[in-house]
């Protein structure tokens, strides 16, 4: 693979900040659009766009033959069953408030149980409790090894009669740690209890299959898989999602409305009220193409060994602390320099060109038991190359440098 040529697809990266070559490893939190999306994004505004699925005319219909052709694209690219398996919404978040209003405020009671672990993102630590409060159900937390791992043992014991849901991270956005959602996902099912995975931090680098993972409710983002903003997945399997409750109402998730009743449509069209972001999920379908024309096994491979390549040189340098395990990971490098804070850490590897992220990455319990106010992160995605981390390190001995550690 040529990743050079790769590479051109995103011309964004080819600029200075700061008059420094710009290093762009700030993947995890939002990825970047290549050439192929952007050019197929201006083709649907300017020849195909109309609102979907209400109009009789041609515009019309090419705008609901692309909005649906990305479910079916969506639906292959995880390996769902069934299009309607496949609910479009805003990102993950969305997709996991949607179940917390479907099914947790539908079938939920005071002193049920929900069970998900100290790496969640906030994203999937808030809803639950917006749910606890207002139902008085229970949360239950299960704890990590020094070295970020999910322990086992404990998650077993926190499944109880009473659990109802269990919420999982597929891919940790601070650790890198990849979870064994497949062995979790039996465990839980041993006792009949769902699980909703945060697929967020894995379809972007990964191939991910929700049958054989056996996920109730699988949710991500497109903007973190060279998609833009605004489109967004929930997976939940057919039994579940014709169980649950809408989360919005008015237009589209219907079949007839009369001021004494309404009827709701199918799923996945009942949980799609309104107008939805055509435009973000046409994005979302040409980004799976794209990834899927290199491959997500290459995608995989390639992101492992520039990881490597990336943590070796990390783990070299004095005073620098990397979290998280040291294999089953992700390449996503939350570090620390000695005592310096992760803030100055960010702004002077920005004056170097070099993009990461400082602070808690939305996942604040997490920091709390890594015993740190916050991190240094640096994601690598497949389009950086050597250069990006050797840039990255150049800074982080400067860092050193600055504070004498
Ligand atoms: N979960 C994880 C693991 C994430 O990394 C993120 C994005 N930072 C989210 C959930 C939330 O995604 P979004 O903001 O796109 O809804």
């Amino acid at each position: 693979m040529d990743w050079e040529r790769v590479r051109k697809d995103f011309p964004i990266l080819d600029q200075k900040v700061h008059g420094k070559r710009l290093a762009f490893l700030d993947n995890a939190a939002s990825s970047h659009v290549p050439e192929p999306v952007l050019e197929r994004l201006l083709t649907y505004q300017r020849t195909e766009h109309s609102n979907i699925h209400r109009g009789v005319h041609a515009l019309s219909q090419r705008a609901t033959d692309a909005f649906e052709g990305v479910r079916t694209k969506v639906k292959d690219f995880i390996n769902a069953r069934e299009d309607r398996e496949i609910v479009f919404v805003r990102g993950a978040t969305e997709g996991i408030n949607l179940v917390m209003h479907g099914y947790g405020r539908k079938y939920l009671k005071a002193g049920d149980e929900v069970v998900i672990t100290t790496m969640e993102h906030h994203a999937n630590i808030v809803p639950w409790q917006m749910l606890r409060d207002e139902k008085g159900i229970v949360l239950k937390v299960v704890p990590i090894t020094d070295d970020g791992r999910i322990e086992e043992d404990a998650f077993v014991e926190a499944l109880s009669e009473r659990t109802r849901l269990v919420g999982l991270v597929h891919v940790s956005n601070s650790l890198g740690t990849i979870n064994d959602v497949k062995r979790l996902v039996s465990l839980a099912h041993q006792r009949d209890i769902p699980v909703l995975v945060d697929g967020c931090q894995a379809t972007p680098h990964m191939k991910v299959d929700v049958q054989d993972l056996d996920a109730d409710f699988y949710v991500f983002s497109g903007h973190k898989m060279c998609a833009p903003t605004g489109s967004g997945v929930l997976y939940g399997k057919a039994s579940w999602l014709e169980r649950m409750q809408p989360f919005m109402g008015g237009g589209d998730m219907i079949l007839s409305v009369s001021f004494e009743k309404t009827t709701y449509n199918q799923i996945p069209h009942k949980f799609e009220a309104g107008t939805p972001a055509i435009l973000p999920v046409v994005g979302l379908g040409a980004a799976i193409d794209y990834l899927e024309t290199i491959g997500m096994d290459r995608i995989a491979e390639r992101e492992a060994s520039l990881g490597d390549y990336a943590l070796g040189r990390l783990k070299a340098l004095e005073g620098v602390r990397v979290f998280g395990p040291d294999k089953d990971r992700a390449s996503v490098y939350s570090f620390g320099i000695s005592d310096v804070h992760p803030h100055d850490i960010g702004t002077i590897l920005d004056q170097a060109g070099v993009a990461i992220r400082a602070g808690h990455h939305c996942t604040q319990p997490l920091m709390k038991r890594l015993g740190v106010p916050a991190t240094a992160r640096a994601s690598v995605a497949f389009y950086n190359n050597e250069e990006d981390v050797d840039q990255l390190v150049g800074a982080i001995e400067h860092v050193r440098e600055i504070f004498g550690v």
